[in-house]
């Protein structure tokens, strides 16, 4: 009888053994999650990812304006006002750095955000087409436009080709899936009052999309990304050039935030700031 029961024990330790290296990867921001709502979640703490850096230009303008500049002052000037605000910042970059897409998501991800806004500026071959576009995660491009832009922006992803390239794990990889789309609702509001702030304009609203990010996937908590105007449009490029539009849009994104976390804070019971 011992003996059987120190068998059993033994079988045990080892089948745990061979699972939880699987699952660990899987299975560790749950448990981060489990363990926060023993507590209040408040929306507190946002990162601001800006987009490009380094070597990585992403789109230039006609008249010389590079996104990796451009993006990095947004980022700047929206983590001073969320900090008047009394949120936590966060910034994947602070400086005119390369960093890989998959490490801006840990840092997201360690940080256990409650909101990830990465800010991009477009490109078209078309130097007509202008405008303000809101993007969130999901496997499939809304349309070809919206799958071009994904591709544009994940070509600073060098591991690999598919933005899909997951854990050879069935389990972990449904598990992994499970948890995206969690937040996939709250990503699509957020994208939602984001568009509906940035784009007063109605010429150049371009409206709300969904495309397969490389840098939106992974990470554990609401997420959008916003291309803030189109750097190949001479228009957009002139006024991207000055503060009083780098404002507005900053603006906009306060007023999106904090709506997106009373709703946030709301959902979960927790009481206003
Ligand atoms: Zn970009």
């Amino acid at each position: 009888m011992q003996l059987e029961r120190k068998r059993f024990a033994v079988a045990v330790a080892l089948v745990i053994g061979m699972l939880a290296p699987a699952l660990a990867p899987a299975l560790a921001p749950a448990l981060a999650r489990a363990v926060e709502a023993s507590g209040p979640n408040r929306f507190d703490t946002v990162v601001i990812d800006a987009g490009h850096g380094g070597d990585d230009v992403g789109a230039r303008g006609a008249e010389g304006l590079l996104e990796k500049d451009l993006v990095l002052d947004i980022a700047h000037r929206l983590a001073k006002r969320f900090g008047g605000n009394g949120l936590q910042v966060v910034l994947t970059r602070r400086d005119d750095i390369f960093v890989p897409l998959e490490e801006r998501t840990s840092i997201a991800n360690d940080a256990r955000a409650d909101l990830f806004i990465s800010i991009h500026a477009n490109a078209s071959h078309d130097t007509k087409v202008r405008g303000i576009e809101t993007f969130f995660l999901s496997l499939a491009a809304s349309d070809d436009h919206a799958g071009q832009v994904a591709r544009r922006e994940n070509q600073a992803f060098r591991i690999g080709d598919t933005p899909a390239k997951r854990s050879d794990d069935a389990l972990v990889a449904i598990i992994g899936d499970l948890i995206t789309k969690e937040h996939m609702e709250e990503s699509n509001e957020f994208a939602r009052l984001a568009q509906l702030e940035l784009a007063g304009d109605p010429q150049v609203a371009r409206g709300v999309k969904q495309a397969p990010f490389v840098v939106l996937e992974g990470v554990q908590m609401p997420a959008a990304l916003v291309e803030i105007g189109f750097l190949t449009n001479r228009l957009d490029e002139q006024s991207l050039r000055g503060a009083k539009e780098r404002d507005r849009i900053v603006s906009a994104l306060v007023r999106a935030a904090l709506e997106f976390g009373r709703r946030y804070d709301a959902r979960r019971g927790v009481g206003s700031r």
